[in-house]
């Protein structure tokens, strides 16, 4: 190994057990190590470069941006920002934006957001119902809302205002529910936790309940939006339209952007409430604009569900011949497949040493997210890898 490991351990605080590659350069679904050895990435900067590393269309905005303005204020109008929030409203169901840098800082910003709408319309309420197993973010609030004891327990006392349910479960949601709350957020797709996906029926369910009661909706689409699932975003699957929706990783192939979406009656932000530096601004956004706006007009969603199906259909026949895979689950290209035991760190290992870059989301389950402009050639090779990997732990 090189010197970078030792550099690693001796400045860096240690939050990551980091797999044992230094990166140096990426196209397409293929990245590079020092030594120029090539991998096939299904890790895609955790669901992040949905149109490959360094798409050429984004790299050329990237360019032109970084040459013409980069940071301003939220004082000023930028253009760039105003294309991203149009493009996003018009393919959307919500019709206002707000920019920021990350995706916890979005769920933050939409919980402000629902607060705020409580301090309006609900008289003060301010609690926010989320599902055990979800995973909005680091931030202290958004720790307190994912319902993970690993993420909550180091950091107790966590801020108030949040209250943890079973996923998949309406009547949880209805019992949990009181005067106090302002809203219901959820992942559509639970991602962090290894791709579960609720019942048909769930999100409509709480949808009406939401609508029953006068609270906010609140989906975090930062994983699956922006075509991830099949669809654009993946309320769409579900028949449903959430209040506010937030998004990040996919959103700019690669360069760090989130977004809070709301419906115009929902977005009951004033001057000076919220705010941000970095959020919107050019740079970032003529990244989103390249990236949103090539997705929508080549239909990569739509790709993305026939090469998710391919993918999915292929990793059902190795399940055939491997039958301690207990289940492969998941939409478009946000898949996962389940183990009878904790061997996906091993598995992980095993396609690592192939050439083939997976994500290991549990001890016992290896998740998929590639980016959204892989060929069934690609998903071929990461099916021969993955084969040959599942026979060296089987043995
Ligand atoms: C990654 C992720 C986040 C957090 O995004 P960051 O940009 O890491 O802050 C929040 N919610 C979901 C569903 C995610 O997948």
């Amino acid at each position: 190994m090189s010197k970078w490991p030792e550099v690693e351990r001796k400045y860096l605080m240690h939050t990551v057990d980091r797999v044992p590659v230094v990166l140096v350069k990426g196209e397409g679904a293929r990245v590079w190590d020092e030594t120029g050895r090539e991998y096939l990435d299904f890790v895609a900067g955790w669901a992040v470069n949905s149109l490959g590393h360094c798409h050429p269309e984004v790299v050329k905005a990237i360019t032109e941006q970084a040459q013409t303005l980069i940071q301003t204020s939220n004082q000023f109008y930028t253009v760039p920002q105003l294309c991203l929030a149009e493009l996003l409203v018009k393919h959307s169901k919500l019709q206002k934006v707000f920019f920021c840098n990350s995706g916890a800082e979005a769920n933050e910003g939409a919980v402000k957001l629902a607060r705020r709408y409580g301090k309006l319309h609900l008289n003060g309420a301010y609690e926010v119902i989320t599902a055990a197993g979800s995973f909005h973010g680091r931030t202290l609030a958004m720790v307190a809302a994912t319902a993970q004891a690993r993420h909550q327990q180091p950091y107790i006392p966590l801020p108030g205002g949040f209250v943890n349910v079973a996923f998949d479960d309406v009547e949880a949601i209805k019992a949990a529910t009181t005067a106090r709350t302002c809203a219901v957020m959820l992942e559509p797709i639970q991602g962090e936790s290894g791709v579960n996906l609720p019942s048909d029926s769930y999100l409509a369910a709480v949808r009406a309940w939401c609508d029953e009661k006068g609270i906010l909706l609140i989906l975090d689409e930062i994983q699956t939006g922006i075509g991830r699932t099949g669809k654009l975003f993946a309320y769409e699957h579900y028949g449903i339209e959430p209040d506010i929706m937030t998004l990040a990783k996919g959103l700019a192939n690669g360069v760090p952007i989130g977004a809070i979406m709301a419906k115009d009656r929902a977005a009951v932000f004033s001057p000076g409430e919220h705010g941000s530096t970095f959020g919107g601004n050019p740079l970032a956004c003529a990244a989103g604009c390249a990236t949103v706006g090539f997705i929508i007009e080549h239909d990569i969603p739509e790709h993305a569900k026939g090469v998710g199906r391919y993918f999915k259909i292929g990793l059902r026949q190795l399940q055939k011949r491997f039958p301690f895979i207990t289940e492969v689950r998941g939409r478009g290209l946000l898949l996962a497949i389940e183990f009878n035991s904790d061997i996906a760190q091993k598995l992980a290992m095993a396609c690592l040493e192939r050439g083939l870059l997976v994500n290991r989301v549990k001890p016992n389950a290896l998740r998929f997210m590639p980016p959204l402009t892989i060929g069934p050639d690609e998903v071929d090779r990461a099916l021969d890898i993955l084969e040959r990997a599942l026979a060296s732990v089987s043995c």
